[in-house]
């Protein structure tokens, strides 16, 4: 593991948070190491460690092994110095989880989903709601660094604005981070629901800085997050990562967002749902077919198949071949050697979606003669957004040497 950017001429502020990213994905350290890992003096490590201890950041936790009759004092993130607020917020369900600064999910609660409501309605719900889950959880509220909201949809350039329900047109031009922070006097940040995913998987999963990997989030469409370099590619714009408009079959069916043969229109919960009541399983599995209930009644279908049931195993079968084969064209372009599977959508078959993704990677990435391509399953399932929302305040506070993002935390 090593930093993969070079501290020279780096500010004192970035070398900190350098050195801080090392000890949070290291786990458990000591100084000599971080001087190996990071090419900083070991005098300068310890300068910068005393600052975090004073900060408390970091805590000793004991010694190692005796090397050269000296015993190695052992460094950790101190959990419970910082907190951070994750939400994911979708049509069906609003899911809040409370963070330490290790990713340890203290606190969670599921409240109902934002539906057809008006952003005006929504917000001091969520204020509430969060204020509610602070409290059940002990968690002294001087120590919570902010909120991050993960919600599926497009953002503005100035990334101010998220469409999260394309079923309500007002939130289009509605300024979420703003209504939010006012409400509750925490800065907050929104982001892309699978750019949250990746970040989670980043800070809780404890991949070092130097990985490159994507995240497929599933929820009712797909999306990619990507991280490089420790960091989240966003593009122009934040609105990278559109794998679900990735077009299969150029004459295939025809995409709302105006292309044909698009991965979501073959493989989403809604071609899910399609499927198996064309294969008459509606009655049988309890589906209800309103574009409210798409999810769960995908995931009905999703639980049959992983039971084995041989009339809903073949339409989880088609949506996994399907991102199977998006996969590969994804690791085609970007060299991928890890792809984590997360989101809702995996919960219930998962196995299916991983099983058919090795095997198509094993088979036609370019690069598998030089190196293998990874996939697992992502170890949040159904949290994984708003772990990821609450992972992203954290990191972009407490590492700001990797992250390109959201100077709205800084206000
Ligand atoms: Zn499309």
């Amino acid at each position: 593991m090593t930093v993969t950017r070079p501290l020279r001429g780096a500010t004192a502020a970035q070398t900190h948070s350098a050195v801080l990213d090392l000890i949070r994905s290291g786990g458990v350290v000591s100084r000599v190491e971080l001087a190996d890992r990071s090419g900083l003096t070991e005098a300068s490590i310890s300068r910068i460690v005393r600052q975090m201890l004073t900060d408390g950041l970091v805590a000793e936790i004991g010694t190692g092994d005796r090397t050269g009759g000296k015993r190695r004092t052992l460094l950790q993130l101190n959990a419970g110095s910082r907190h951070a607020v994750g939400l994911s917020l979708d049509f069906a369900r609003v899911t809040y989880v409370v963070t330490d600064l290790g990713g340890t999910v203290v606190g969670r609660l599921d409240g109902e989903g934002i539906g057809l409501s008006a952003p005006g309605e929504v917000v001091p719900r969520l204020a509430a709601e969060l204020d509610d889950l602070v409290g059940s959880t002990g968690v002294d509220r001087s120590t919570l660094m902010g909120i991050g909201i993960a919600a599926a949809g497009r953002q503005d350039s100035a990334h101010r604005v998220l469409r999260s329900n394309p079923h309500a047109e007002d939130w289009e031009l509605f300024d979420l981070e703003d209504a939010l922070s006012t409400a509750t006097g925490l800065p907050v940040v929104v982001e892309n629901d699978s750019t949250c995913a990746a970040i989670g998987e980043y800070w809780v999963g404890r991949i070092p800085a130097s990985a490159d990997f994507a995240t497929v989030y599933l929820a009712t469409g797909f999306g990619l997050g990507l991280v490089t370099n420790g960091d989240v590619y966003r593009g122009a714009s934040s609105n990278v990562g559109e794998i679900g408009h990735l077009v299969l079959d150029i004459d295939g069916p025809p995409c709302w967002c105006g292309s044909r043969g698009c991965l979501e229109v073959l493989a989403a919960p809604r071609r899910i749902v399609e499927l198996a009541l064309g294969r008459g399983l509606g009655e049988e599995l309890g589906l209800r077919g309103q574009p409210v209930t798409l999810r769960q009644d995908a995931d009905r279908v999703a639980r049959a198949a992983a039971a084995g049931h041989p009339e809903a195993l073949p339409v989880i079968e088609e949506s996994a071949r399907h991102l199977a084969r998006a996969l590969v064209s994804v690791t085609n372009l970007l060299d991928l050697d890890q792809i984590i599977l997360a989101g809702p959508g995996f919960a219930a078959a998962g196995e299916i979606y991983l099983r058919h993704a090795r095997e198509d990677l094993q088979r036609l990435s370019f690069v598998r003669a030089v190196h293998p391509t990874t996939v697992t399953l992502s170890r949040f399932s159904d949290v994984s957004a708003a772990l990821g929302a609450a992972s992203l305040v954290l990191h972009s506070r407490l590492t700001p040497h990797q992250t390109s993002s959201r100077l709205a935390l800084a206000r």
